[in-house]
């Protein structure tokens, strides 16, 4: 089979190891070329070493829970590589009223699901507590897709929204919860409701069928890395391909029909023929790339928006630092109208990210609901994030790193009827024998779920044979 892979991130390059995995397995020829833009592979992947750091430019882990990724390490030979975060501080701090408040230990993204640490939490005030606790006698509600905003008001009142769902919700989406369709991202909370009425009984009763991941005997914990960071997936799935199958710096402008074959043309080289495409892109350069194969299908991708957003890590000396830095990190509500959405403590979540003495901390700027942050040049909002930094943890010194990297229009929104819009994409997509579309625009924004639709268009391209 002639299989073009267009987009060389984790999607691209999970499809296209499916793909040799599955031609080997079937003892199909393959004869496979991947086309991407930029000059290195990984997409919004990238790790950099620098002065004894290693420095995440995006993503810094995936979801051990949804499978695919965990998976795909074992099968590559990395699973010797893959490293836990140190529980041990686990906690994660809301940066409120000038002060740091610990998330409430059990708190479930949206709610609590124990008492005591949630009454004596300093995060909420009394009435916003009570607000909360009206779930447990609020009937159902809501029906068909709802924002994430709207259903958070709903069941657990505003300030709930304010000041945990909404900056956990942009740590992990940058989005706008007024925005996010809840059935798109969190689906699990429509059904909670739905199943249980009560989104903190629901999570109560479920956390005591559950035992907690510490006691579960679970191999690993909820965000895996990878001791020589996330590039060393991308390099390892890089290394089982054909070694002439990537093309690197070949940005493909057009995508064409040819009979039952495809055409798959780049600006840089010629065009290639093929029996099958998997566009592993940004929707909206498959968009582009789709706008006269299917008018129709290339408006559908076109409506998924997307954020921009850029990570700022600086490195320090740990004796520097007079904050205790005991957690993963800490998330700003946007009503504290401050630069950084998030900041990660690095080096305290995962092993071996700073050398010996020293600190590593990144912090998470821009976003749908800041997009104006990214217009000042990077000095500058290296200079807002330090200013930031010295606020909630006092830390007054020049780092001894500063690195930013930015990622435009990188992250997918799900807004309200965002699946919608996918079924739409994928009946169209159905009706192109020999196309497929991979990555997160879709189903899932996040790496696990990225692998699973990249391998998901090579199975469906096999198929077809
Ligand atoms: C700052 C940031 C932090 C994140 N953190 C996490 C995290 O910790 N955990 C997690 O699970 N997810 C995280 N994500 C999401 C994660 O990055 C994505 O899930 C995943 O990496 C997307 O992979 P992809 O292959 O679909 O797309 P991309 O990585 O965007 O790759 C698309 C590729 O297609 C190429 N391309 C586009 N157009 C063309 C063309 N015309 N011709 C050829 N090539 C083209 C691009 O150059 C790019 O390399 C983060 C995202 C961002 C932006």
């Amino acid at each position: 089979m002639r299989l073009v892979v267009v987009g060389g991130g984790i999607a691209g390059l999970a499809a296209a190891h499916r793909a040799v995995e599955l031609s080997r397995e079937r003892g199909t020829p393959l004869d496979l070329t991947l086309l991407e833009a930029r000059d290195r592979l990984g997409g919004t992947i990238e790790t950099e070493r620098a002065g004894g750091f290693l420095v995440e430019a995006g993503p810094d882990s995936f979801l051990s829970e949804k499978p695919w990724a965990l998976a795909l390490c074992r099968r590559i030979g990395l699973e010797s590589r893959l490293v836990g975060t140190d529980d041990r501080f686990r906690r994660v701090f809301v940066w409120f009223g000038g002060r740091l408040h610990p998330v409430p230990d059990g708190f479930q993204l949206l709610a609590p699901t124990r008492l005591a640490p949630f009454v004596t939490s300093s995060l909420f005030s009394w009435p916003g507590k009570l607000r909360m606790a009206l779930d447990l006698v609020l009937p159902r509600g809501g029906g068909g897709d709802e924002s994430l905003g709207a259903f958070v008001r709903r069941r657990l009142g505003r300030e709930a929204l304010e000041r945990i769902a909404q900056p956990l919700v942009a740590g992990i989406y940058t989005a706008d919860p007024d925005e996010l369709s809840l059935l798109a991202t969190m689906p699990r909370f429509v059904e909670l409701e739905r199943r249980e009425r009560s989104l903190i009984l629901g999570l109560w009763k479920a956390s005591r069928q559950a035992p907690a991941a510490s006691t579960s005997g679970a191999r690993w914990s909820l965000f895996v890395s990878l001791v020589g960071g996330m590039a060393e997936l991308i390099a390892a799935v890089a290394a089982r391909l054909p070694h002439d199958a990537v093309r690197l710096k070949h940005r493909v402008s057009g995508i064409e029909r040819r009979g039952a074959d495809w055409r798959v043309t780049t600006e840089e080289g010629g065009p290639v023929d093929a029996d099958a495409v998997i566009i592993a892109s940004e929707t909206h350069a498959a968009s582009r790339l789709l706008r006269y194969v299917d008018p129709a299908l290339a408006t559908m991708l076109e409506l998924v928006p997307y954020a921009s957003s850029a990570t700022v890590s600086l490195g320090y000396r740990r004796a520097d630092i007079p904050y205790p830095l005991d957690g993963f990190g800490v998330v700003v509500p946007r009503s504290e109208r401050r630069d950084l959405l998030a900041c990660t403590f690095s080096s305290v979540k995962y092993p071996g990210r700073a050398p010996e003495g020293h600190v590593l901390i990144r912090g998470f700027v821009g976003g749908t609901l800041n997009a104006a942050a990214l217009e000042r040049d990077d000095g500058e909002i290296v200079d807002r994030v330090r200013r930031e930094l010295r606020e909630a943890l006092g830390i007054t010194v020049d780092p001894t790193l500063s690195r930013v990297w930015r990622h435009p229009s990188s992250m997918p929104q799900y807004a309200v009827g965002h699946l919608t819009t996918v079924e739409t994409i994928e009946r169209r997509v159905a009706a192109a024998p020999g196309l497929f579309l991979a990555g997160g625009g879709y189903r899932g924004v996040g790496i696990a779920d990225c692998v699973r639709s990249a391998e998901a268009a090579a199975d469906a391209a096999f198929a077809r044979r």
